[in-house]
């Protein structure tokens, strides 16, 4: 018996960011929807060649998408809110997008629907919307269409649909629907959908379907497990349908894993990465018998290349405890960049210690070919495989030992302000005299056409340094006088400076190197490049001093500083793999500390220090989540405790449910936390009461994911809920998140808006 190799999902924005560029013109009204389809074409027909060629045996379809795959799948089932008045049968573009991002248009005025992030990753999907009216009916033909396409091109594929335990379980009540709402009770008004999918594809002569169902690595109820079983043995049943592949990725599937092994279905799959204790469980727990396991033992989340030769133990030893093994990805490859061989400028021994989703791919059929026709037909790819990893065990250029002995000598003083923050609050109301309901920003105004063109002239040499830095002044000076003219507070130099959060600093730090093609899909078409940390970080200077410094001489009121905490960098970087994770975040402290200290020593009274991310890196099982919140927010702490009383530290978080950190946040010990809030309608609010919450919040009254503008009106009333539910002179008055996606005319609108609204609810206050 051959083994065979399958691809969990494949990154679908084209390798040169083709669909961002074709879904952005759509929107703009520049292209039309056929244009925009026929990008969407183009990028399958590649993905499913790619892998074809590259010997894949089962290879994804429906992987793509055109926004979300929980949207694709809230289409797919008619799960549309009513606000989008959608009347029933085919979700058409229209309706998707304005579920996506809102939609403002002649008497028609609807809000986004909530993003969070998927699992512990850097993508976010669109939560769907449940209620005892959800109704669900098969409204959307993507899934059959893209099997159909693939198929007319010679390429059989296996249709990935997020299943339906994950499709409830990762849903919020609807709105004037009760948070105790329980979701699982529409599993059996959902289930027909997922029949009548099944149906067709049975009649296709489909051979298999993958059901995606990560929610099973998080901690499940006994609830939800007989849910889980009453979910498959009726899919199980349905006649004449294609063989079932439940896929689980990211962690382990602990207490479902007994549960799924009995489910009358016929493959299972497992991630080895993340979930390493899956091996434990197959192990511990008995086999799979009679089923097929899909083996993730390619890691889909970084960059760095497998161990070929400990996978191939791995597998072998798997096949000891199923029917038959599957060479698999851990994940959908979407999670990585696209393609290695893009990248030119790359130092060539770092390079080849890496490996994106191509090469991820070759791996896959590497392990497959190793395990069908022995080692030796695999002994090149052996070879170069054992080469690299013992270059990177060995190298140099990994370790710097100045580095580690600051790191070793890091003691809980060194996480610690001076004093607690009531006094703080004093000195800092003493010095900065700031109104009732202070009014700020989260940092980044648009990054304009010419500001983006002004960094790739730079870039490419057509720009001088100098040029380039006078071009940057002239926009921080316009962003301060539009601040100062609409009547802000605490303002901010808006970041035109900076290509990324994260990118800017990780370009002055050493332990890093750059891509110039690795883009992931954060959201939409928003796609991020993160940098790669491969050894040792240092911040060899000051990073951001001088344009603080620049910002200020511009006016009397405050300008924040403003950087990105230690645990943002490493969330949003691909983080060796070398070392714990917590050691590479404690490195990135001391450099943000020492940036937060030349800060201050040039006069910055605020300095804010984004910890967007400091959710997303929540172990998915809570028995893990204590040891990560310690040193995540040891690690924001040390970055931010060595600056005297009078600075005011401030944080921002957002793309998150803060709820069951609340009691970490806390200790974060910021002095004011901006956090979003807008699409989530407040509701977090009630959490930072039942904390205890004393430090000063600013949520977010305005959705800065959408190009809606929102009223004064509207956004003095989520003031109003504010002040209802914590005490005044906590809050503060800004916007969900940074600006820099955003246009300028929609910007200025919102933000005079804005303001507006804090001195309409200060009148009512006084
Ligand atoms: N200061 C950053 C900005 O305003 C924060 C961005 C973020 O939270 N993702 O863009
Ligand atoms: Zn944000």
């Amino acid at each position: 018996m051959p083994w065979l190799s399958n691809i969990s999902g494949f990154p679908r924005i084209g390798p040169k960011r083709e669909l961002k560029a074709a879904t952005e013109r759509f929107w703009r009204g520049e292209a039309s929807q056929e244009e925009l389809e026929q990008v969407g074409r183009d990028i399958r027909r590649a993905n499913w060649a790619f892998m074809k060629d590259s010997g894949i045996d089962l290879i994804p379809s429906n992987d793509f998408s055109f926004y979300d795959q929980v949207l694709d799948t809230i289409a797919l089932t008619g799960a549309v809110p009513a606000r989008y008045q959608h009347p029933g049968g085919h979700v058409g573009f229209d309706t998707y997008f304005a579920m996506a991002r809102g939609l403002q248009d002649e008497g028609f005025d609807v809000t986004a629907m909530e993003m969070t992030k998927w699992f512990d990753t850097n993508y976010h999907y669109l939560v769907p919307e449940l209620g005892p009216d959800t109704e669900f009916s098969l409204s959307s033909e993507k899934v059959f269409e893209e099997h159909a396409e693939a198929r007319a091109l010679g390429i059989e594929t296996v249709p990935v649909l997020v299943g339906p335990l994950s499709l409830l379980g990762l849903g919020k009540s609807a709105d004037c629907v009760g948070e105790d709402f329980d979701r699982l009770s529409l599993l059996d008004r959902l289930l027909p959908v997922y029949e009548e999918v099944l149906a067709r594809f049975g009649a296709a002569g489909v051979e298999w379907v993958q059901l995606d169902e990560p929610v099973l690595v998080q901690d499940r109820s006994a609830t939800e497990l007989e849910a889980l079983r009453r979910a498959y043995e009726r899919l199980g049943a349905a006649p004449a349908r294609p063989k079932i592949v439940v896929k689980t990725y990211f962690d382990h599937v602990g207490e479902a894993y007994p549960v799924l092994r009995e489910l009358p279905i016929e493959g299972i799959g497992l991630d080895f990465h993340r979930g390493g204790h899956n091996h434990q469980l197959v192990h511990d727990l008995g086999g799979l018998e009679g089923k097929t396991l899909f083996a993730g033992v390619v890691d889909g989340r970084n960059v760095w290349i497998n161990d070929l030769g400990a996978s191939l133990g791995l597998l072998e030893h798997l096949a000891e405890h199923a029917d038959d093994v599957v060479v698999s990805t851990s994940c959908s490859l979407q999670h990585s960049p696209i393609d290695l061989d893009a990248e030119t400028g790359l130092d060539p021994e770092i390079r080849s210690w890496m490996a994106f989703a191509r090469q991820k791919v070759g791996a896959v059929a590497t392990l497959a070919r190793g395990l069908s026709e022995g080692r030796p037909a695999v002994t090149t790819e052996l070879e170069a495989n054992a080469a690299a990893l013992g270059s990177r065990r060995t190298s140099p250029r990994t370790q710097n030992p100045a580095v580690r002995e600051r790191v070793g000598a890091l003691t809980d003083a060194d996480s610690r302000r001076a004093s607690k923050f009531p006094e703080r609050r004093e000195a800092q109301q003493a010095k900065l005299g700031l109104p009732l309901l202070p009014t700020t920003t989260i940092g980044s105004y648009p990054q304009t056409a010419e500001i983006r063109q002004a960094r790739t002239n730079l870039r490419q040499g057509r720009l001088g340094p100098e040029e380039y830095e006078a071009q940057m002044k002239a926009e921080i000076e316009r962003v301060v006088r539009f601040q100062e003219e609409l009547g802000y507070d605490v303002l901010v130099h808006g970041e035109p400076e900076r290509n990324d959060m994260v990118q800017y600093f990780a370009e002055q730090m050493d332990g890093y190197v750059f891509t110039q093609n690795a883009w992931v899909q954060s959201y939409g078409s928003r796609y991020v490049r993160p940098p790669v940390i491969y050894g040792d970080v240092l911040r060899p200077q000051p990073m951001t001093v001088e344009w603080a410094l620049y910002a200020q001489s511009l006016t009397e009121k405050p300008v924040k500083g403003m950087l990105t905490g230690p645990v943002t960098m490493l969330m949003w970087s691909f983080v060796r793999d070398d070392q714990p994770r917590s050691e590479t975040c404690k490195q990135l402290a001391l450099a943000i500390r020492d940036e937060v200290a030349d800060l201050e020593a040039a006069g910055i009274a605020i300095i804010q220090v984004d910890e967007p991310a400091i959710r997303e890196g929540l172990p998915l099982r809570r028995d893990r989540w204590e040891e990560y919140l310690d040193w995540a927010v040891f690690c924001f702490r040390v970055s931010t405790s060595g600056v005297d009383d009078t600075t005011q530290i401030q944080t921002h978080l957002c793309y998150s449910d803060f709820g069951d950190i609340m009691a970490a946040i806390h200790a974060m010990d910021a002095d004011v936390l901006l956090v979003e809030a807008s699409r989530s309608r407040m509701e977090l609010l009630s959490d930072f009461r039942r904390e205890g919450y004393l430090q000063e919040v600013g949520p977010g009254v305005y959705d800065i994911h959408s190009p809606r503008v929102p009223s004064t009106e509207e956004m003095a009333e989520r003031l109003r809920l504010a002040i209802d539910v914590l005490e005044p002179h906590q809050i503060w008055v800004n916007p969900d998140c940074g600006l820099k996606t955003r246009g300028w005319p929609e910007v200025e609108s919102s933000l005079r808006n804005m303001v507006v609204a804090a001195q309409q609810v200060r009148q009512e206050l006084a």
